[in-house]
């Protein structure tokens, strides 16, 4: 197993170097859905520093099972899922960075729990590119309306964008998706953020690279790995 994520995980990097060249920063996240604690451990010893849950429970588990061996420091949990309110004190302590953060309410919710632990969080918001109904996250006019709300927090850090491509199979339509998040980074970085929206989190198993291509600095993978 940690011999096929290695060798996975070595092709996808290759990818990386191919299309933005050498030391471009770009971070894989494992999305760890698909296993559990011993799971982790695999990704680990494979190579992989960067984990992404989609469940607070999940998350939860997996890092006490981590603790058991001593090995939760190995590596930086980010969340990508839908966070509800209440159950961010779970995660709180330890999360290096949520992905997806989904409406105002839980950035100010975040913000008033980061402040109690006296640490700074990192956040990434997550942006409803495509329109489509079915996804979450903000709207572009939402976030251009809140201003400069979104620069206003203490201990919450902004750090850049997030989004899901729709699923189809038409290729065009997932690069105007990914260009589209990164042209909305321009724009808030030049009306809002001073430049501060370095990171574009966006791309998964089917279509990193075209996200790459797009300028992703984060892309989130799942089943490539795996299988
Ligand atoms: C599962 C998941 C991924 C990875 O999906 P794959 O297609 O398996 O690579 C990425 N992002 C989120 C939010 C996910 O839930």
């Amino acid at each position: 197993m940690v011999e096929k994520i290695k060798k996975n995980l070595e092709e996808i990097k290759n990818d990386i170097k191919n299309i933005r060249g050498e030391n471009s920063g770009v971070k894989v996240v494992c999305a760890s859905k698909y296993t559990d604690g011993q799971g982790i451990v695999n990704i680990i010893n494979a190579g992989i520093e960067y984990i992404g849950e989609n469940r607070v429970q999940a998350m939860k588990d997996k890092r006490e099972y981590l603790e058991t061996l001593k090995l939760e420091e190995k590596i930086a949990w980010h969340f990508i899922g839908n966070l509800q309110k209440n159950k961010i004190k779970y995660i709180i302590d330890y999360v290096d960075l949520i992905q997806s953060v989904h409406e105002y309410s839980l950035l100010e919710e975040l913000d008033k729990k980061a402040s109690q632990k006296g640490r700074v969080l990192d956040v990434l918001l997550e942006v409803n590119i495509s329109g489509e109904e079915s996804k979450h996250g903000f709207e572009r006019e939402e976030l251009l309306n809140l201003g400069e709300k979104l620069v206003s927090f203490s201990s919450v850090r902004i750090k850049g964008l997030m989004t899901m491509a729709p699923n189809t199979e038409d290729l065009d339509i997932v690069r105007g998706t990914f260009r589209g998040l990164r042209e909305f980074r321009d724009e808030l970085n030049q009306k809002i953020f001073n430049g501060a929206l370095t990171e574009l989190s966006m791309g998964m198993s089917n279509d990193y690279r075209i996200a790459l291509e797009e300028g992703a600095t984060i892309i989130r993978i799942g089943t490539r790995l795996f299988n």
